[in-house]
């Protein structure tokens, strides 16, 4: 089919806000580089907003052989209208063979506008990414049937295949500053009066909690937990180094936290630099969330918890005396300062490594 044969380069969308681009979409030139170089294709990134030439330029250190930058005041804030309709010249204009774009709100609300203009297939929320090389399919795959099943997902007539990718489920790649590539200026076809939504104004989120994807250092909670009132040993420790509190379904549907705290197959997918599971068993839908964390400590009571074959610090005992007493020698360690990763996994091979597993409870 013409359509096929002449689409050619796997895309990127960089998603930015206010001129800072989203990591998700640096996690996406990483595993995009990959699988355009296995079908020998150029990766492309594609930047709109206004006043984003930095952008572009970061672009190429992630591995864009090439970017499509469209710098325009009506791309200035995010709406789905203008967002939508400058993608879609593009991929008319260019006709790419596959596009990525993170699945954030934002992406996810891009997406399905542009697929739905199009006419083409979209995959959205997955949480692996494959090609077939000989017939140039992108292997798109999500959980299906609410986290029961992995589907993969082939579009095989339409162009572009499009899917959205959950945030940390592909490794950050070292950017490299000496990487060249060419930026292509490209204007939109349309102006501000051709816009029906306005910016009235812009109201930052004011919620002081780190979210899940963003967060560095995650303190998860799971049934072991006992009761909601119990989480607030876990947002103590969170809040001495600097992180953030998760929780695992069991604990999210006895209504003790937020759904948007989940983490696991059918919450978020998280990759944090140290991962804390307290109380939490090992589930294998929760480990589909958690397990390329760099470093994972858990905390049970039960050494035979399958946690502890993910874990690299396992602590075997109560969490109730446990968990406050790290909080306790980390506030020592640290006082206000908040530690960095590679600090806190030094203080907790000194809490746990001089002593028995179980016995850092005690301190
Ligand atoms: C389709 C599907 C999708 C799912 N998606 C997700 C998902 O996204 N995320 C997710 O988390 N789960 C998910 N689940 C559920 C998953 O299978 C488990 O049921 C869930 O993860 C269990 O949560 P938990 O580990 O908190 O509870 P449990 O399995 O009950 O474990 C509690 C743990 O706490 C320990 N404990 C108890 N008291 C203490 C104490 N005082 N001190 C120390 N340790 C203690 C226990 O030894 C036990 O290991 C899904 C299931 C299905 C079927």
């Amino acid at each position: 089919m013409a359509e096929q044969e002449e689409a050619r380069g796997l895309w990127v969308f960089v998603e930015q806000r206010r001129g800072k681009p989203n990591r998700v979409a640096w996690e996406l030139m990483g595993r995009g580089r990959q699988l355009a170089d296995a079908l020998q294709t150029q990766l492309v990134a594609v930047v709109l907003g206004h006043q984003v030439r930095h952008i572009a330029q970061e672009a190429i250190t992630y591995g864009a052989d090439l970017v499509y930058l469209v710098d325009a005041e009506v791309l200035a804030e995010y709406r789905t209208e203008p967002y939508a309709r400058a993608l879609t010249e593009l991929i008319e204009r260019h006709h790419p063979e596959i596009v990525l774009i993170g699945a954030t709100n934002l992406g996810r609300d891009l997406a399905g506008s542009v697929a739905t203009t199009l006419k083409t297939g979209l995959t959205a929320d997955c949480t692996v990414l494959d090609v077939d090389v000989s017939q140039r399919l992108l292997l798109a795959t999500r959980p299906a049937f609410n986290g029961k099943q992995m589907a993969t997902i082939l579009c095989k007539t339409r162009r572009p295949q499009m899917a959205t990718v959950r945030p940390r489920v592909f490794e950050l790649p070292k950017p490299d500053p000496a990487r060249q590539g060419d930026i292509v200026e490209e204007a939109p076809s349309f102006g501000e009066e051709e816009i029906k939504a306005k910016l009235v104004e812009f109201i930052p989120a004011t919620g002081t909690r780190i979210r899940l994807e963003d967060a560095d250092i995650i303190v998860s909670g799971g049934r072991g937990m006992g009761g909601p009132e119990n989480f607030r040993i876990l947002e103590e420790l969170a809040e001495v180094l600097g992180g953030t509190v998760g929780a695992s379904r069991a604990a999210v549907d006895a209504g003790w936290m937020p759904r948007e705290r989940q983490v696991g197959q059918t919450g978020t997918t998280v990759r944090p630099k140290i991962y804390f599971a307290v109380g939490i068993s090992g589930a294998i839908q929760h480990l589909a969330g958690m397990q390329t964390s760099d470093v994972i400590v858990a905390i049970n009571r039960d050494p035979n918890a399958p946690i502890f074959k993910v874990a690299d610090y396992g602590i075997v005992g109560d969490l109730f005396e446990v968990v406050p007493a790290l909080t306790k020698a980390f506030r020592q360690i640290f006082g206000n300062r908040k530690p960095t990763a590679a600090e806190l996994v030094g203080a907790l091979k000194a809490q746990t490594g001089a002593q028995d597993r179980g016995a850092a409870a005690g301190e």
